[in-house]
């Protein structure tokens, strides 16, 4: 009677076939992969949100990287950087200051072959205005950043983590944008989001590893870029003159050269499962 569960035969065969066949599936998978990788990358979009013109100092030559791979590269540029002043140079906070930065990360964004969308959307996102100065400013922002995403459809998207990368109030707000945006709605077509992070064992000063810092276990996309990228990024940030002199350039030079040409990031896992506890 036993035999009478499988009259047919097929049942007890395809039990034992259909191992096989994942094997098989998986090992053509396996086989085509390399050829499939050389040109995955073409036609993708990526996009780069950050605070303030020179904010790309963070991962330019990994978007000099994709860009030459043929990904359509575009970063967005949040604020005006009118407060972005130092004691290297002369430059007065203002509208002239946010006039030359624009035109500075003009000719970054020209030499690391992305497209630029620079915002209008003052420095310190009128922080020092109080709620309501501040507040109508993040959402039209947010606004923003929901309308760009609709309209370019990016596939990948970097932005700023909780530490801000060096913990700038408007790094991280303009992160929590992003990542609220994103977390708005299901998106028509999957994104993959990341936090560009810092290595904790990378950064010495005790309290800048917990302000700024990330245990490498949870940077676990490291993008790598070549000597090219790496001179090409130098390059564009020599544009912003106003921000650094040439030492300033030589050390983050030589910061890249300790990273080993490495761009760190987290990437934003979502939930795979649902859950009736906190524990669980
Ligand atoms: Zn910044």
């Amino acid at each position: 009677m036993k035999k009478m569960k499988y009259p047919t035969g097929q049942r007890k065969y395809g039990m034992l076939f259909t191992p096989f066949i994942i094997i098989i599936q998986i090992a053509i998978l396996f086989l085509q992969s390399p050829v499939i990788a050389q040109d995955t990358n073409e036609g993708k979009t990526l996009m780069a949100v950050f605070a303030h013109p020179d904010d790309e100092i963070t991962l330019g030559a990994i978007l000099n990287k994709y860009a030459e791979e043929g990904v359509k590269v575009y970063l967005v540029v949040a604020t005006d950087g009118r407060f972005g002043t130092n004691d290297r140079t002369e430059h007065v906070a203002g509208d002239d200051l946010a006039a030359l930065r624009r035109e500075e990360m003009q000719c970054s964004a020209n030499k690391l072959g992305v497209e630029l969308i620079h915002l209008k959307y003052q420095d310190q996102l009128r922080s020092a205005e109080g709620y309501d100065g501040h507040m109508p400013h993040i959402r039209s922002l947010m606004k923003d950043i929901y309308d760009i995403m609709e309209r370019i459809q990016p596939d990948a998207i970097v932005t700023f983590g909780p530490d801000g990368w060096s913990n700038h109030m408007d790094h991280r707000l303009v992160g929590a944008s992003v990542t609220q945006v994103f977390l708005s709605k299901k998106w028509e077509k999957p994104i993959n989001l990341f936090y560009v992070g810092r290595p904790s064992n990378f950064i010495e000063d005790p309290e800048r590893k917990i302000l700024a810092g990330q245990n490498i276990s949870y940077l676990t996309t490291k993008v790598s870029y070549s000597e090219k990228n790496r001179n090409t990024f130098i390059h564009a940030l020599a544009c912003h003159k106003s921000q650094f002199g040439e030492d300033g350039l030589e050390r983050m030079m030589k910061r890249r050269t300790d990273e080993k040409r490495v761009v760190y990031l987290r990437k934003f896992v979502g939930p795979t499962e649902s859950s009736d506890s906190v524990f669980n």
